[in-house]
């Protein structure tokens, strides 16, 4: 028995985290067994990653790195554990952050993202990506009135606006894998597309 594995992207205010959580009560209100879960973090040692990740300044190749660290742990100590045991895993950011914020956000090679990824979870592709997409000016404006920012969220618009082309270029290029929802819809509006999505996984 395998659980399903889903994840969630878009640029840091889209709404990704709060569709998540709605999605994942929605789930579990259906009878499905969800694990919810964030990258980077998502164990001890991810956590304390995530806290240097999000703070410290260093250089984009060593946030890159930091990343898979973070991942593989994530992969082989919860990921992978929970949809052996049924669970569907809800995953707030995976290796598609990766590409749209390290090589579109930072340039990093997209070649050095593509071997980290084929070393790091050969075979493990989510079953299906949500990308929550939004303007880069709506999704400021949201951060704005609610959180001091990050090392991420501190980033212009045209850092964004980067991260945001990659998702969707990739959305794009794998429309099997991928949904895209627009952001700037009511919340409510927008789980009932993801779940209109995986419906026939729970027949
Ligand atoms: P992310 O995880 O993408 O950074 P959050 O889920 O934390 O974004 O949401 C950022 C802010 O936007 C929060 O204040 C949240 O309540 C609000 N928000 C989320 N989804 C919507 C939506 N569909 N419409 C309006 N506001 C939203």
């Amino acid at each position: 028995m395998r659980g399903r594995f889903i994840t969630f992207e878009g640029i840091d205010g889209s709404g990704k985290s709060t569709q998540l959580a709605a999605t994942a009560s929605a789930l579990r209100a259906g009878g499905i067994d969800v694990l919810q879960t964030r990258e980077p973090g998502g164990t001890q040692l991810g956590e304390a990653l995530r806290s240097m990740l999000l703070q410290r300044r260093m250089s984009p190749l060593t946030e890159t790195l930091l990343m898979f660290a973070a991942r593989v742990e994530h992969i082989d100590e919860v990921i992978v554990p929970a949809l052996g045991t049924g669970h569907w895993v809800l995953c707030d950011r995976f290796t598609d952050a990766t590409y749209a914020y390290q090589w579109g956000g930072r340039g990093i090679a997209q070649e050095w993202i593509a071997s980290l990824e084929s070393w790091s979870h050969p075979t493990l592709q989510p079953d299906l990506t949500v990308v929550v997409d939004l303007e880069p000016q709506q999704a400021a404006l949201r951060r704005a009135r609610e959180r001091e920012p990050d090392r991420f969220e501190a980033q212009d618009a045209a850092f964004f606006a980067r991260v945001r082309e990659v998702y969707l270029a990739r959305a794009r290029a794998e429309p099997n894998r991928f949904l895209v929802v627009d952001g700037s819809r009511p919340g409510p509006q927008i789980v009932t597309q993801i779940l209109e999505r995986v419906k026939p996984w729970r027949a």
